[in-house]
């Protein structure tokens, strides 16, 4: 194994912004059609792993399609959380905030059969895997019609200590945060920690309007904040904590291939960055791949080092769970590398 690959990968991790269908192989679909008869549009496995394969964006929402369209029964998505922690724990991700696509399950299932299927999810996952994984599920900003139900469905699961908050994911061009500030409102009053993905395909605009009209505690991606000074200067100075997934940027051409990821210029202007891998076995990557990618392209081990002691910082989780990951973190760098 490559030096560098083995430290990015056994280095004890936490990630913030990871979707639980995209970090869902093409294997384990596949197997989930052939359960639930679903016609793929494919001949074979093999042709499905090619066909999942990213090629551009719109071959992407293809593929989300299709393999979402295997999820028939609430069960599939404890099968698909269990198949999540064993990934999590197979990059040493010892905790994770992860998102659920809630808006497609709302459309089919009763919030007592989602919430009995994750939480079965999650009981046989963290015994097998022994890793901590939380979850938020998100609206999808381009089925606003399902806000309030996605809303009733987060809270009944927020008071049974299923879910930890609410996010909104989906197409940003064309459906503003401002459609959804009377559904966040509500969300805090209940006391749902909140996110959103704001700056990724967007402009600033659509990363101010999640600041100061849904009053997000975190932004996902949020890369195009850096087309507006004011607003990077706003970012910094509130530390307001950004979700950065590269491969995900370059995999939609939001990077060109040749250039360097701009996380670069939002660390050197103070803004308070994570790594982190979005859909990861849709864009053929890792949370390592991830660390090793920003190596390639200038970054220190401290620097990165940083980059992934900033997330459990910045975790909706609680002071002393903090503090008990963050002395693992440091006993692990310790051992290794001083
Ligand atoms: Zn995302």
């Amino acid at each position: 194994m490559n030096k560098l690959y083995s430290i990015f990968k056994n280095m004890p991790k936490c990630e913030l912004h990871v979707h639980i269908e995209g970090a869902t192989d093409a294997e384990t679909f596949y197997k989930l059609a052939e359960k639930n008869n679903v016609t793929l549009p494919v001949n074979s496995l093999q042709e499905w792993k090619d066909f999942f394969d990213f090629s551009n964006f719109d071959h992407f929402i293809e593929v989300y399609i299709a393999a979402a369209s295997t999820l028939l029964k609430p069960e599939d998505y404890t099968y698909l959380i269990e198949a999540f922690y064993k990934h999590q724990a197979n990059e040493n991700i010892l905790y994770t905030e992860a998102f659920l696509s809630a808006s497609f399950m709302v459309e089919r299932f009763s919030n007592d059969e989602i919430l009995n299927a994750i939480k079965k999810g999650m009981e046989i996952g963290e015994k097998k895997y022994q890793v901590e994984v939380q979850f938020i599920p998100d609206i999808a900003r381009n089925f606003p019609e399902t806000k309030g139900r996605v809303l009733n469905l987060v809270i009944e699961g927020f008071k049974k200590d299923i879910f930890i908050g609410l996010g909104l994911g989906g197409l940003e061009n064309g459906f503003p945060p401002e459609l959804f500030t009377e559904t966040y409102k509500k969300a805090k009053k209940e006391g749902l920690r909140i996110v959103a993905h704001a700056g990724e395909t967007d402009g600033a605009k659509s990363i101010w309007g999640a600041l100061l009209k849904l009053n997000t505690e975190r932004i996902g991606h949020g890369i195009r904040c850096l087309d507006d000074e004011k607003l990077v200067k706003y970012l910094a100075d509130k530390q307001i904590p950004i979700e950065v997934s590269p491969g995900s940027n370059y995999c939609l051409s939001l990077v060109e291939p040749e250039e360097n990821h701009p996380i670069r210029q939002m660390v050197d202007s103070g803004l308070l960055c994570t790594v982190n891998s979005d859909d990861p076995a849709m864009f053929s990557t890792s949370l390592t791949n991830e660390y090793l990618r920003l190596a390639s392209q200038g970054f220190s081990f401290e620097e990165l080092w940083q980059l992934n002691i900033n997330a459990i910082k910045t975790s909706f989780l609680s002071p002393e769970a903090k503090h008990k990951y963050l002395k693992i973190f440091e006993e692990f760098k310790a051992n290794n590398f001083e």
